[in-house]
């Protein structure tokens, strides 16, 4: 047995007919940027996550850029950040001049300790940029607690988390702005690099819409100095394809996690992933970890099972960031959890058959290591 990390074999062969269908409409429309399909899927996902407007953009970096412009983000203003994230959310706030502001995770969800936030404020602080990180909402009732409390916008990063809620409310609803990418891997994903800002904020959309645009509304009158950062046409086409199952799909991933829990449960050496009281976790990332990691990885791999890491370099300690004069120990949790992950394969369409295989591997490494 050979079992990828990710594969979408399964997933594509269900929407192959639609997927088609929907390439031949757009590419006969003639129509191929900011047409009907974006209009048609930001519509589509507007409503689904909650909110009032979906602004469609090229990716999720930039919808993280884009948004953070249009809340006026100026050089020198603090933003508060994970420690504990993937790089993107970082640059965002570092390609306006701004400062990111690392606040470690909670160590047992894995995502931004809303306890530690507080002691991270300055006069210099303008917002929170929670990330619900591998699938899992933040603590959002206490974030925005806070936020309200100091007078900061909060700017959601749902790269990873779409179809999640903390106490019942969709993540990507809760900010002032909210980003999101399609990545193809993420849990809606289309085909090629696509993202999207979800607000209830008439200016915000109103500004985005511009900015991802050039910084027009009307053809060649230009505004603001903007971006070229627009949804494909189809991309958008693909994407409501995929939307409509992203329900069905968002169920299987939470049933396979559900066996990796009762299988892998009882192995003291390995930890599995804890979910908040009020959040749920839609498992982008099935993310255990354990202190004998690399052997573990490089045991699965001699057994053809596929794993990653998320991620082997927390951003205080990149290279790209060197500026920032982060040492090792500064963010002990988000090293931690550095030298310890490792991500199993979860996606719809991975077998019963496969998941046992990988589950009796691992007992078999920890029984013999
Ligand atoms: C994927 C991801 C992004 C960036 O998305 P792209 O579409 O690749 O630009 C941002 N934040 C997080 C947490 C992500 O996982």
């Amino acid at each position: 047995m050979k079992i990828p990390y990710l594969s979408f074999e399964k997933t594509n062969q269900e929407i192959e007919e639609e997927i088609n269908a929907a390439f031949k409409e757009t590419f006969q429309s003639a129509w191929y940027i900011l047409g009907e399909k974006v209009k048609t899927f930001e519509k589509e996902y507007a409503q689904y996550s909650s909110t009032q407007y979906c602004i469609g953009v090229a990716n999720g970096l930039d919808a993280l850029i884009l948004s953070l412009k249009a809340l006026d983000v100026k050089e020198g203003d603090e933003i508060i950040v994970p420690s504990n994230t993937y790089i993107a959310t970082w640059l965002a706030v570092s390609y306006l001049g701004a400062i990111p502001v690392p606040v470690e995770p909670n160590l047992a969800t894995y995502n931004i300790d809303p306890n530690q936030i507080e002691e991270k404020i300055t006069l210099k602080t303008k917002g929170i940029i929670p990330v619900h990180l591998y699938g899992q909402a933040c603590e959002m009732d206490a974030i925005m607690a806070i936020a309200s409390k100091y007078n900061l916008w909060v700017l959601e990063d749902n790269a990873q988390a779409q179809a999640a809620y903390y106490n019942g409310k969709m993540t990507g609803s809760f900010g002032n702005a909210n980003a999101t990418s399609f990545y193809p891997g993420k849990n809606l994903g289309a085909l090629g690099d696509a993202g999207a800002i979800t607000t209830n904020s008439n200016e915000l959309d109103q500004k985005i819409r511009v900015l991802r645009n050039y910084g027009s509304e009307k053809k060649y009158y230009n505004q603001v100095k903007g971006f070229n950062s627009r949804l494909d046409e189809l991309q958008a086409a693909f994407l409501s394809v995929k939307l409509k199952r992203l329900q069905q799909w968002t169920a299987e991933r939470k049933a396979l996690a559900a066996v990796y829990h009762k299988k892998l449960k009882n192995i003291p050496e390995l930890i599995l992933p804890v979910t908040a009281a009020l959040a749920d976790h839609v498992y982008h990332i099935f993310l255990v970890r354990t202190q004998k990691r690399d052997a573990l990885i490089s045991f699965l791999n001699e057994n053809n099972i596929g794993t990653l890491v998320h991620y082997p370099i927390p951003p205080h300690l990149q290279e790209a960031y060197k500026e920032l004069n982060y040492k090792k120990g500064d963010f002990p949790l988000a090293e931690e959890i550095a030298e310890t992950a490792l991500s199993l394969p979860l996606y719809p369409g991975l077998s019963e058959e496969q998941l046992n295989f990988i589950c009796e591997k691992i007992k078999l490494f920890f029984e013999s290591n």
